[in-house]
């Protein structure tokens, strides 16, 4: 019991000495910088909040070389459309966001579009599960996009967008700032591939890690109809399409 009082009085004396340090330094700041000037402090501190929160709202650029780059992508695919490709990064932007904020992979599970990145999503899931993350997009909508780059080696083609977005966010991770009243607004990078030459782009499929839906075995050859390991056929993907292979947000607050 008197330990307990006196680990009581030890609390309330750290306590009261800490309020005293405060109050000095204060009382010191008053003095040193006046009454009118200390209004000024406040009234500094509460604009860079003001402007935080402006940022936060502000329409962001897209970064991107989009005439340049859609003469290059044409020379090698005529039908090219910059259109297209930019419905395509938002439609995967929107369905990428829906599946984070359910921790559910339904809405790309099985489908072709979305082999490359759905092993990548699951795991952000599984990864956002065993830390008891949540993560809230509401309200998405789009405002516009830029090719950001263009390759072209080793049987395939790669196409990078870079999207600007908003949406109103909220998540119970402690270090991400969010204001709920106001729409975010930010910036994503997606990245698209074309696989033009299956044979040469061979040794390149393991790092897309697909994989057999029976075994789980890397599959080898994506235009293969049957897993190489326990021989379940394996649906043929057509992999002359674009498809997304990663998107990440490129802005933060
Ligand atoms: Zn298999």
């Amino acid at each position: 019991m008197s330990f307990l009082l006196a680990l009581l009085g030890g609390l309330i004396g750290i306590l009261v000495a800490v309020g005293i340090v405060f109050l000095i330094i204060y009382s010191k700041i008053k003095r040193t910088v006046g009454d009118v000037q200390m209004g000024e402090l406040k009234s500094v501190i509460s604009t860079a909040s003001n402007l935080q929160k402006e940022e936060y709202s502000r329409v962001k650029n897209v970064k991107g070389l989009t005439s340049l780059l859609e003469q290059d992508i044409r020379r090698d695919f005529p039908e090219f459309s910059k259109e297209v490709i930019f419905a395509l990064s938002e439609k995967c932007i929107r369905k990428i966001l829906n599946c984070i904020e359910s921790r559910d992979i339904f809405k790309i599970k099985d489908d072709t579009d979305y082999i490359y990145i759905e092993p990548k999503i699951q795991e952000h899931i599984e990864d956002m599960k065993s830390n008891d993350i949540n993560e809230k997009f509401d309200n998405i909508e789009f405002n516009r996009s830029a090719i950001r780059a263009y390759t072209k080696d080793g049987g395939r083609a790669t196409i990078k967008i870079s999207t600007s977005l908003g949406y109103f966010y909220q998540t119970n991770q402690k270090d991400k700032k969010y204001y709920s009243d106001v729409k975010k607004q930010t910036r994503y990078t997606t990245e698209f591939v074309y696989v033009y030459d299956e044979s040469k782009f061979d040794k390149h499929q393991i790092s897309y890690s697909v994989h057999c839906k029976n075994c789980g075995a890397p599959i080898q050859n994506l235009g293969n109809s049957y897993c190489t390991y326990c021989g379940t056929p394996v649906e043929r993907i057509n992999l002359k399409a674009w498809k997304i292979t990663s998107c990440e947000e490129d802005y933060n607050i």
